[in-house]
């Protein structure tokens, strides 16, 4: 068995396959992991990647558990979702569902909303609202802001799709993106009702996200190892094809020179540009919707001060930025509140990183290392206060890293799914399908492997 991939998705399948099958994975890079990646900062470890993977569906916290790190699972420090918005750093009232309060009332006096946003969203419980159609998909924006009125989603809801996705409310799928939110449309009637309804019959009783204690891209490292497959970095998969026997041949580039390898079945743990190129000659329409999957980049700038000279010292988890006040920066993450491990592993320092890029706003991107440090530490003044500067600073630009649900992505992934189910032998899975948390990546990487031997 062949997986083209070693991020997330492709070791997740690799796990599932221990013990059924002789495994290879393939990776281009010289490290797996992919988006989740943990390195040092002024010998502090970080992530520079993704940061923390969902608890609130089992998937990824399972596999930790699995692998060996279920005890190195910890809860970042509680602490309510902050936005920078109207000058200030503004906490929303407990009880949104992203960034839809359930309370809307509870808004008054944060400042977050204008008295006008804030009545427009009050009323959305008044507001006539037909079931969406089943067959329909329309943008997030399009859906929302009929409902809650475009304040509430430009500078409450945007934020959080800048932050999840790096996309535009107003090109991002509401079914795709949100499907939660879709289902509670299909009912139709208000929206704020039925979260508020949801959220009392029951709140989570675990946090929203976990983290791994020094830095959640041990998760990659731990499943390579526990998943005894053969991993080959710095292996790049140039084609792919069948061979007369109905096996699979892929052909790929080392440094050593070319390799070749056969068969059975080969799971595609990639993006989705990346797996439309193996495809291309084998299905035109799965290509063809693979290639039309676009990808935001974006660079995440990570900081580390020294702490006795902070003239400021943040309070807080972070803060996410909406793009309608024009600052550069998306999100701000406090590391060193937000996770113990990394406070108690480094007293005498601050942490933090700062994320930039939206799809479609690369000229914020195309500009050297020094200008985005320069950046983000200007922004964060404004935003947190005058915090001095930092000690170490590092740019890790993720391009191309986050597939961008647009309208019809639902649509699109069935069709792919239905023609690549016309090449025996070949799985998919990873972030630009069924969601890009790490969560969701495990689930479609787990599906693959057994998809592999169901059929
Ligand atoms: C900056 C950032 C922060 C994020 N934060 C979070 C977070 O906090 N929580 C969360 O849940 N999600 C987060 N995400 C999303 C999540 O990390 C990714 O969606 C997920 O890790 C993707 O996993 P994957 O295995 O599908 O793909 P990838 O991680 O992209 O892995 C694919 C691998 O395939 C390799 N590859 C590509 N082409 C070839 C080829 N031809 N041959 C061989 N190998 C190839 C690549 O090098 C890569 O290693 C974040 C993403 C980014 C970019």
């Amino acid at each position: 068995m062949i997986v083209i991939g070693g991020g997330i998705s492709g070791l997740a399948a690799a796990w599932q396959l221990r013990g059924k099958a002789d495994v290879t994975v393939l990776e281009s890079d010289q490290r797996i992991g992919g988006k989740l990646h943990t390195s040092t900062i002024g010998g502090i470890p970080v992530d520079t990647g993704a940061e923390s993977i969902m608890a609130l569906r089992p998937e990824a916290v399972e596999l930790a558990q699995e692998v060996g790190l279920g005890a190195e699972l910890c809860d970042p420090a509680t602490a309510p979702t902050t936005v920078w918005t109207h000058g200030r750093l503004r906490p929303m009232p407990a009880g949104h569902v992203l960034g839809i309060p359930t309370e809307p009332r509870a808004l008054a006096g944060t400042g977050l909303l204008s008295d006008e946003g804030l009545e427009r969203l009050c009323r959305e419980e008044e507001l006539p609202a037909g079931p969406l159609p089943r067959d329909t998909d329309i943008s997030v924006a399009g859906y929302l802001s009929e409902r809650i009125g475009q304040e509430a989603v430009d500078r409450l809801v945007e934020p959080m799709l800048g932050g999840v996705y790096a996309g535009r409310a107003d090109r991002l799928s509401l079914r795709a993106a949100m499907p939660r939110l879709a289902a509670v449309a299909e009912h139709g009637g208000s929206i704020i009702g039925a979260l508020r309804r949801v959220r009392a019959a029951g709140a989570p009783k675990v946090a929203a996200v976990q983290g791994v204690r020094g830095g959640t891209g041990r998760l990659p490292i731990a499943v390579a190892q526990a998943s005894g497959a053969r991993i080959l970095t710095g292996t790049r998969a140039r084609e792919l094809g069948p061979t007369p026997s109905g096996r699979w041949r892929v052909c790929a580039q080392t440094a050593d020179g070319p390799l070749v390898m056969e068969a059975d079945a080969v799971i595609l743990a990639l993006p989705a540009y990346a797996a439309a190129e193996l495809l291309r000659g084998h299905s035109p329409a799965a290509h063809e919707d693979l290639s039309a999957i676009r990808h935001a980049n974006s660079a995440v700038i990570t900081m580390a001060f020294d702490r006795a000279r902070m003239t400021a010292l943040p309070e807080g988890n972070g803060f996410l930025v909406p793009p309608v006040d024009g600052h550069v920066i998306k999100a701000a993450s406090f590391l060193t509140n937000k996770w113990s491990w990394l406070r108690e592993s480094a007293p005498g320092s601050f942490v933090l990183r700062v994320s930039i890029g939206r799809a479609g706003e690369d000229k914020e991107l195309d500009v050297p290392d020094r200008h985005l440090i320069r950046t983000a530490v200007s922004e964060l003044h404004l935003a947190a206060g005058r915090m001095g500067e930092p000690t170490s600073a590092r740019v890790t630009r993720w391009d191309r890293s986050l597939p961008q649900y647009g309208v019809g992505h639902a649509d699109r992934v069935e069709r792919i799914r239905e023609a690549v189910a016309k090449l025996p032998g070949i799985e998919l899975s990873g972030a630009a399908y069924e969601g890009v948390g790490v969560a969701a990546c495990v689930a479609t990487g787990r599906k693959a492997a057994r998809q592999v031997f169901e059929g």
